[in-house]
């Protein structure tokens, strides 16, 4: 077998691992086994892309190589070692932004050595010159989309610029001219392929990514995660058209296939509309939080929550954001296990995107050993609420928002959440009035059969577990 034949070879075996990793993921069970096979098909890829550069470059083209190679290696296991669960989202965000600054830097670099040397003989053939420059140009206008985007999507997740969607006056056309610009310089670029078209197509689509993801609200982060995953897979499969590598192509239409599908399931989730969503939010016009007085809150003790649950008939724990934070997982299964021997029935309800990453909350209960059965999802347990006597909701905010029912105006309407307010009792555990991801303010708190129980949520549950 020719060195040629064994690459491609290998590049089949990594692709096929690659397709069962995306089977094994899809299940909880077979969510390790899923890794695994992603693991080794790119271990199968690296060895095949580096057997096949060691053949066609010299001893310093290898060793440069190497050194990318060690150094990413490196800075990859320091970043994974260390994140917390909670910083996840924004770390495969900031992910996402280095595949398309690749595919921008792989068409820059494919425009350089080709179209910018007209005179030399290139491994182009003259007559397929103009489909060279359409990848060129795809590529490089799908990559900055994803850099920038993923850089917005980045400061956003992370705090660090707020999350309310930007609102410029005509945005829907902004972003309809910019695709309109795009497909006239695409056309300009295969007839005449100049530096400066290459250039405005990179300013616009870098312009065009940043305004795509600031215009969408911070209840529709979910989805624009796994919109960006899908678009760094379109990047990857433009730079494989370039770059001639067939695993490339098919493991980034894998990639980019995927999670456009993920982002349709999280939209039906959360009743969006998924053309509105990757469309930067088109249809949100005036959705905004509006400031109601809603009166005043109650507090409660940990002392009098442990007799209200002592007296309890049947508890629900609705888990968010802030459960993670706090780390409360931990008392909060003990808590489950305490009430349960008292004879008291305890479930969770969980909303699909509490916390910052789909299956959040499963994750973090599964690590605390929270029995998987009590464990039920939000359709589930929806309409077991007025039989509930107390409803305990640990560091969640927009996923019991009732304003998402109540109030059209509200950026959340629409969207389903856990309606905890039918029970009994409801007993919200955070540090203080302040809003959710979503920055609405949550008229659960002012209901007069709710009560605050302010603190870290998980201090506040280890005293309660005292006092019981
Ligand atoms: P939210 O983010 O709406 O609210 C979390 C609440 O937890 C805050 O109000 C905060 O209040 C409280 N909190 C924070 N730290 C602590 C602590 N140490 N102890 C007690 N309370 C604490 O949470 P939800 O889970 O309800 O909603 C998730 C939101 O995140 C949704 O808007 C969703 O769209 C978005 N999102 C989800 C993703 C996903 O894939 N699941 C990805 C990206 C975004 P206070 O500061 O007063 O303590």
């Amino acid at each position: 077998m020719s060195a040629e034949s064994a690459v491609q070879a290998a590049y089949v075996v990594a692709a096929l691992l690659f397709i069962l990793s995306l089977a094994g993921l899809s299940r909880h069970e077979t969510a390790k086994a899923g890794n695994a096979f992603g693991m080794a098909g790119m271990a199968v890829a690296l060895a095949a892309t580096i057997g096949l550069a060691a053949r066609s470059s010299s001893g310093t083209g290898v060793a440069l190589l190497a050194c990318a190679m060690v150094v990413g290696a490196a800075i990859g296991l320091w970043r994974a070692r260390r994140v917390e669960m909670t910083g996840m989202p924004e770390l495969i965000a900031i992910l996402h932004s280095f595949v398309g600054l690749a595919a921008v830097l792989v068409g820059w670099n494919g425009y350089l050595s080709v179209e910018a040397r007209p005179d030399e003989q290139t491994e182009v053939p003259a007559g397929l010159l103009g489909i060279h420059s359409a990848e060129v140009v795809i590529g490089v206008f799908i990559g900055a989309v994803t850099f920038t985007g993923s850089i917005v999507a980045f400061l956003k997740l992370s705090g660090r610029i707020r999350s309310n969607p930007l609102m410029l006056p005509g945005r829907n056309l902004l972003n309809l001219g910019a695709l309109a610009a795009f497909v006239g310089l695409t056309v300009l670029f295969v007839v005449g392929p100049t530096l400066g078209l290459l250039a405005a197509v990179t300013v616009l689509a870098l312009a065009l990514g940043w305004h795509l993801v600031a215009s969408i609200g911070g209840g529709d982060m979910p989805v624009v995660v796994s919109m960006l995953n899908s678009y760094s897979g379109w990047a990857a499969a433009a730079s494989g058209f370039l770059l001639d590598n067939d695993l490339l192509i098919v493991t980034g239409a894998l990639v980019g296939s995927s999670g456009a599908y993920l982002s349709y399931v999280m939209c039906r989730a959360m009743n969006r509309s998924f053309l509105s969503v990757i469309a930067g939010g088109f249809g949100n016009e005036g959705a905004t939080a509006s400031d109601v007085d809603h009166g005043e809150h109650r507090e409660i003790t940990a002392e009098d929550t442990a007799q209200l649950l002592k007296e309890a008939t049947s508890v629900v724990i609705t888990p968010g954001y802030g459960m993670a934070v706090a780390q409360a997982q931990y008392p909060v299964a003990e808590l489950t296990r305490r009430l349960r021997e008292l004879g008291v029935a305890v479930r969770f309800g969980i909303h699909p995107v509490a916390g910052r990453l789909p299956g959040h909350m499963n994750v973090l209960l599964a690590e605390a050993k929270v029995p998987y059965d009590v464990v039920l999802e939000m359709d589930e347990i929806n309409d077991d609420f007025p039989d509930t006597s107390v409803v305990l909701v640990i560091g969640a905010n927009d996923t019991v928002n009732p304003a998402a029912i109540d109030d059209p105006g509200s950026p959340i309407a629409g969207m389903p959440v856990l309606h905890v307010w039918e029970a009994e009792d409801v007993v919200v555990f955070k540090r203080s009035m302040s809003t959710g991801y979503a920055g609405v303010q949550n008229p659960l708190f002012f209901r007069q059969n709710t009560a605050m129980l302010f603190g870290d949520a998980k201090e506040r549950v280890e005293d309660i577990l005292r006092a019981l």
